[in-house]
């Protein structure tokens, strides 16, 4: 059986940032990059908030050039998903694709959360064009323009706030009659004059030719008062949550509630010695390239410190 002493499951920029630092380090990692290489940034166009990029870079380019930077020091970085793990021994055992197994003597889950998105076909249609995960990530690109922010939760009203400081109009699409979210995010949501909240609207298609310029929506769906609702907007953001991509690691993996991974802060190790999480399977806060990047770096050096103790 293959034997590896520092196994990295993801190829997103945490993944690629800590085979960078894990290479460095002479560990000849080990870096399988799953069905999407380069990660979610492969999925949008202009990145602006990457430092050490003054005019911005395609998402694509940006993931590229990390793992560029990893190949010139020999990150050993391969196609193929993890479809099993056994972490209750070490040298852990990693099954890829099936059927290929790896002994590895410490890994780093660097596997990422996925938005979840209303599944309307529209949503891929304009997905780059007006449809968003991110208002962290896009809402700049919406400054005096007109938005619609779909979720109840806390995520969707911090997100409706942040948006209402940069775009005219912030249109909060609520399926119930209610915020899910928290007293204190209702309050800023309900104060923010450029704020309307649609309760009760459920959304039903995107409408534009370009991008996105409409949304067809409809209030009290199945009701006796049902109705169309047509608004007039530049971005679509959804905030219904993420997944994250941690089913593989099953019974041995400590999560929350939510599925991610929980780690022993400020460190990035989980419940099982010798294994690291890293980047947004980690992080319900934050969830941008560059802070999925520095815990890659701390991830390989809490790995690098791991292996020495032994
Ligand atoms: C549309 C969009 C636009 C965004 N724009 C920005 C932006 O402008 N600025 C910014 O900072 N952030 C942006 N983000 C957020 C940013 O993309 C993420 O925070 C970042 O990619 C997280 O990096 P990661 O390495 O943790 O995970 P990911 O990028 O999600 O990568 C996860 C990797 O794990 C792999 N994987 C999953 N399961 C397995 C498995 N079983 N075996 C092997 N590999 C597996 C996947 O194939 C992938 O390669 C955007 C996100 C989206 C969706």
């Amino acid at each position: 059986m293959e034997q590896v002493k520092c196994l990295i499951i993801g190829g997103g920029p945490a993944g690629y940032t800590a085979a960078i630092y894990a290479s460095r380090a002479n560990l000849s990692p080990v870096l399988y990059e799953g069905s999407q290489p380069g990660g979610q940034l492969t999925q949008t166009t202009e990145v602006e908030n990457f430092p050490g990029y003054p005019e911005g870079t395609q998402g694509f380019d940006l993931v590229e050039d990390i793992k560029k930077q990893a190949l010139r020091f020999d990150a050993d970085i391969r196609n193929g998903a993890v479809t099993k793990v056994d972490f209750s021994r070490r040298p852990f055992v990693v099954e890829i694709d099936g059927s290929h197994t790896i002994e590895a003597q410490a890994v780093i889950i660097a596997t990422g959360a996925s938005a979840k998105y209303l599944g309307l076909d529209d949503e891929k249609k304009y997905a780059g064009r007006g449809v968003s995960a991110c208002a962290t990530c896009d809402g700049f690109f919406y400054r005096k323009k007109r938005v619609a922010v779909v979720g109840g939760g806390d995520t969707a009203c911090e997100e409706a706030v942040y948006l209402a400081g940069l775009a005219e109009k912030v249109f909060l699409i609520v399926r119930k009659p209610f915020l899910r979210a928290s007293k204190v995010m209702q309050d800023r949501v309900f104060a923010t004059p450029n704020i309307e909240v649609l309760f009760e609207h459920q959304t039903l298609g995107l409408g534009g030719t370009d991008g996105v310029e409409s949304a067809s929506l409809v209030y009290r769906k199945g009701e006796a008062d049902e109705r169309r609702v047509e608004i007039k907007i530049d971005g679509f953001f959804l905030a219904i949550g993420h997944h994250p991509n941690t089913e593989v690691f099953g019974k041995y993996i400590e999560t929350d509630e939510a599925g991610y991974i929980k780690t022993q802060m400020p460190s990035t190790r989980t419940n099982v010695e010798g294994v690291f999480a890293a980047g947004d399977v980690a992080d319900p806060n934050y969830r941008q390239a560059i802070t999925a990047a520095a815990s890659g770096c701390k991830a390989a050096i809490d790995l690098e410190r791991f292996l020495g103790s032994l």
